[in-house]
């Protein structure tokens, strides 16, 4: 039973058909693994916390950068050069200090991925680089976590959402070797606000997913790409490449 206090932070949610009283329960009891704590993890991290996740773990190394503050709106002028799962912790336990908030100021390798997402129920890819992105998606795959993905670069974004050993549907690997991936904003540049829809959206997943595991009605196994300039988003089904290292 949700406490009077509970019923009033999270009202707006517990309307929705997709969450109500028992997709909350589970949202409570859930532990998201959130890695990389940029533009698209500080700020899904905020929305999951806002939300009432039970547990969350900020998974980072890097420290906030005055190069950041154009599109990661959860850190300020404060917390220049303080490592970024420190600073984001401090923030989000302001938010809602029901939340058991855990911060790792590690990068994420080969290694350490399989203990970090361990006993996530679900785990968030917000990383800027190729080269984890398929490191996060191989260790989901082997552990069978539920994985999240979503990138931006210019005036474009684009999410999966991967559950793995679903029937017929690829891994990010698979994708990668259908067409040229470029997700990298330290070159192509990004504009502020196309990073939050793609970290909105990614929230969005994974809340939904959350209240409802597989009854959800979320689609898996389907590549999202949105030009924000142009208005437009394309969907394609990802399907196995016969030829992935990973799902194969
Ligand atoms: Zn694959």
């Amino acid at each position: 039973m949700l406490s009077s206090s509970e019923i009033r932070r999270y009202s707006r949610q517990l309307m929705l058909p997709q969450i109500e009283e028992e997709g909350h329960e589970n949202i409570a009891k859930s532990h998201v693994v959130i890695i990389g704590l940029g533009g698209l993890g500080s700020l899904a991290a905020r929305f999951l916390v806002g939300a009432g996740v039970g547990n969350v773990t900020l998974v980072d190394g890097d420290i906030v950068n005055i190069s950041n503050l154009q599109r990661q709106v959860t850190y300020n002028e404060m917390h220049l050069g303080e490592l970024k799962a420190k600073a984001l912790l401090n923030e989000l336990r302001k938010v809602n200090p029901s939340v058991n908030i855990k911060g790792k100021c590690i990068y994420a390798d080969r290694d350490n991925l399989p203990c970090i997402i361990q006993s996530a129920h679900c785990v968030l890819d917000c990383t800027d680089t190729l080269a984890v992105r398929k490191l996060i998606n191989q260790a989901c795959f082997f552990a069978h976590k539920p994985l999240f993905i979503a990138a931006a670069s210019g005036c474009t974004w684009q999410a999966v959402n991967l559950l793995p050993n679903q029937s017929n549907a690829g891994c990010y690997a698979c994708l990668t070797n259908t067409i040229e991936v470029r997700e990298d904003c330290v070159t192509q540049g990004v504009l502020g606000p196309v990073v939050g829809m793609a970290a909105c959206h990614q929230a969005t997943q994974a809340l939904l997913f959350l209240a409802k595991g597989n009854n959800a009605d979320i689609k898996w196994g389907q590549y999202i790409h949105c030009d924000a300039a142009q208005s437009t988003i394309r969907a394609f089904a990802l399907t196995r490449s016969i030829h992935c290292k990973v799902c194969q």
